[in-house]
């Protein structure tokens, strides 16, 4: 209906205000009936505010909606592309679950609060990161992709050609994530390029697209080699570009092919109207990705190291006739934490600095599972105040958005403890794995689905290598026991897979693809075996079994592991296998139950300290030196000329230092030594001779060079100390060298 338009669209988000404030109310009526200490009864006033102020700004955006035509066309073809894409899934399924885009109140809700900031960028909501903590599987992912799509249409539409180019960022920590989460974007983009185009809007305009913005790894940075590995060739330790399997409409293969010289994306399916409308919009080579400038461009934090190092990534920043990006997402928040959370604070510098216009950052939003010190955490990341959405209210079970489901029937995910007091842990598992498997063969329907595949979690490589062989040869021999027992058919187990870091890229799709397959299906899986690989991002509805074999090291990490089952419409069973003799497991297994009731309460704090001393020392002048380069282009090709640009470089030094009085108390204490610091580097960048080269790792001719060569040559005893060392990834503060032993 939101795709529709017209006062009933707007009536439909009205009501759901409505309702919000009416439960605002009854709230606040039930606080003064509660008998609460002074200190609490503030807090929860404090609480109540954050509501009405969620709620004004819902209001603001549907009131901003109401009085542009251009938005609120936006708004329609936006939901008319979520609609879309969801007709297309559904055509791949059953009758009988098949469903009409039905959003969540949380996800309308937190579109309405953040669109008006998104799209215009002297919002007085702009600077707020606003963030969703939601359980996992509550459909974050489509609410982020309904506000891009938005974004998209809304540059457009009330700037022109200058809207297009790069429009949104997204951005994750993990490449199974990223990967899964290009495919659920690609169905949006095809989707919003086929709107655009069959409303007639000036059709001239380039496409909306995507692009995948990845390690090389993953997939190739030049278009050329992209080419080169669709003709066959086999090039090492470059990924392929052909990451997105089938066609988001018609569900057949797509053509990946060479073509001039470039590659191209065909569906060649008779009639598929994403096909019909000639290739996908959809780029996978870095080089593509800064000459085609996608609409949104999906990447992986560490990447952005590049924009120290690349002259190109200027494109994603709005050079040229561009806006900048106008929307930032960061999602799973709580993960740039450790060293990649403080380099990543040291480039956003860089990333926020450059993507500002006219004194206008972009908006960021993201999400995250760890609630505390989330505010502090934005804060040293983004130099920005933050919005949880939903906000709390008064009681952790209700939030008007999400309320804890009390009746025990519908359960969601139950979590079931097994004690290894007086068996040995193999056998602990094998017995319970072997019960699993046996028992859902006598189930039916969706429940047989649902257990059908068992997941088995593990803590380490190594003890799911341990795990292997005991599930191929002793949980059949339960199975046999049991089916005997029982008088049932024995099901047979062949089909066991492995979702690890020993996985290579090119396998994440097709792995993710065999999960999704049906219990009657061909090729359905029996078991398959995980590390922390799946405890973000995958995303199989169907999945509602999981063993867990030991307790994961943080409790972060627990809730992201089990929450792969039980998602959606699916219940999920997590059974927990806990070691007697180990203190931690034992004590869990006998508070299982209260344990489990307050999951949340024991989340780890995550920090990030951009700024400290030691980060300084590695990486300060990295965003500093991406600012100059970016803003003065031509030190890419001459860094030997940053005398002639001395004072607008220690203008970027202010700017630096200005920035940083936003992140926190922490980091303002830095200021002065920063500012010293950056001075003391752009002294001794001016006074270089010789200086040719931006970045190489051969010679002392260039201003930069990767941390890794400068370590390997002070190793080597080569040690010029001239080009200043680099992180080539934000992946690692510390650089890493090979180190080849020889006996004698
Ligand atoms: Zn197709």
């Amino acid at each position: 209906m939101l795709a529709e338009g017209g006062s009933e669209t707007l009536e439909v988000c009205e009501a759901l205000v409505d309702s919000y404030e009416v439960w605002i109310k009854e709230t606040g009526k039930r606080l003064r009936t509660l008998d609460l200490s002074a200190a609490r009864a503030e807090q929860a006033k404090t609480h109540l505010e954050i509501c009405r102020t969620a709620a004004r700004r819902m209001r603001g955006g549907i009131a901003t909606l109401r009085g542009d035509a251009d938005l609120m066309m936006a708004f329609q073809l936006a939901n008319a592309t979520m609609a879309r894409q969801q007709d297309w899934k559904n055509l791949r399924k059953p009758e009988e679950q098949r469903r009409t885009l039905v959003w969540r109140p949380f996800q309308l809700g937190f579109v309405l609060l953040s669109a008006a900031s998104s799209v215009a960028p002297d919002h007085e909501d702009r600077g707020i990161m606003d963030l969703i903590w939601f359980p996992t599987g509550g459909g974050k992912t489509e609410a982020y992709l309904l506000l891009t799509a938005f974004t998209i249409f809304a540059r457009r539409l009330k700037r022109g050609s200058e809207g297009e180019g790069v429009s949104t960022i997204m951005r994750y920590t993990l490449r199974l994530l990223t990967l899964q989460q290009f495919e659920r974007a690609a169905a949006m983009i095809c989707a919003a390029n086929l709107e655009w185009a069959e409303r007639g809007f000036d059709t001239t305009r380039t496409p909306i697209s995507l692009g995948l913005w990845l390690g090389e790894s993953t997939t190739p940075n030049r278009r050329g080699d992209a080419a080169k590995l669709l003709d066959g060739a086999n090039l090492k330790d470059v990924g392929r570009p052909d990451r997105l399997i089938k066609c988001p409409a018609c569900d057949e293969s797509l053509d990946w092919h060479s073509a001039g010289d470039g590659v191209e994306v065909t569906c060649g399916t008779d009639g598929c109207e994403v096909g019909e409308a000639g290739p996908l919009p959809i780029y996978t080579n870095d080089d593509d990705v800064y000459d085609e400038r996608p609409s949104l461009v999906i990447g992986t934090a560490d990447k952005f190291a590049q924009v120290a190092r690349n002259e190109k990534t200027a494109a994603l920043f709005g050079a040229g006739a561009y806006d900048p990006p106008d929307l930032i997402v960061q999602d799973e928040l709580h993960l740039i934490s450790g060293s990649l959370g403080t380099l990543s604070g040291l480039y956003e510098t860089a990333i926020d600095i450059l993507a500002t216009r006219d004194g206008h950052p972009p908006k960021v939003i993201g999400s995250t599972a760890t609630i505390r010190s989330a505010a502090s955490q934005v804060r040293a990341l983004f130099a920005r105040r933050t919005m949880q959405f939903p906000p709390p209210g008064i009681d952790a079970g209700d939030s008007a958005f999400a309320v804890v489901e009390k009746d025990p029937k519908k359960r969601g995910r139950l979590y079931v403890g097994a004690s290894t007091i007086g068996h040995s842990k193999p056998e602990m598992l094998q017995a319970v794995c072997g019960s699993l498997l046996q028992s859902a063969s006598v189930l039916d329907g969706s429940e047989r689905d649902a257990a059908w595949t068992l997941l088995g979690y593990f803590n380490s490589l190594k003890e799911l290598g341990g795990s292997v062989s005991l599930l191929q040869v002793i949980a059949p021999e339960t199975m046999r026991r049991l089916a005997a027992y029982r008088d049932e058919p024995i099901r047979p187990v062949d089909t066991q897979i492995e979702i690890t870091s020993r996985i290579g890229s090119e396998q994440i799709g097709e792995t993710l693809a065999k999960l999704e397959r049906r219990h009657d299906a061909v090729g359905a899986i029996d078991v398959a075996l995980a590390t922390n690989m799946i405890s973000v991002g995958v995303d199989v509805g169907r999945l509602g079994l999981m063993v867990v074999d030991g307790q994961p090291k943080g409790v972060s990490e627990y809730i992201q592991a089990t929450s792969r089952v039980g998602r959606d419409r699916t219940d999920g069973l997590v059974i927990g296998l806990f070691t007697a003799y180990r203190p931690r497991d034992r004590s869990r297994f006998e508070t299982h139950a209260t344990w489990h009731s307050a999951l949340y309460r024991d989340v780890e704090a995550t920090s990030v300290t951009p700024f400290a001393p030691r980060a300084r020392s590695r990486a300060l002048h990295a965003p500093f030196v991406a600012i100059a380069a970016h803003r003065h282009p031509e030190l890419w090709q001459a860094p030997g000329r940053a005398e002639g640009f001395r004072l607008e470089l220690e203008s970027i030094i202010d700017e630096i230092v200005l920035r940083l009085g936003n992140l926190g108390e922490q980091e303002a204490c830095e200021a002065a030594d920063t500012r010293e610091e950056l001075m003391k580097f752009l002294d001794s960048w001016c006074r270089r001779d010789g200086l040719s080269t931006w970045w190489s790792d051969k010679g002392d001719a260039s201003l930069l060079m990767s941390m890794e060569q400068a370590v390997q040559r002070r190793a080597a005893g080569r040690a010029s100390r001239q080009p200043k060392p680099t992180p080539n990834t934000l992946r690692g503060v510390e650089a890493t060298v090979r180190i080849d032993l020889e006996g004698k």
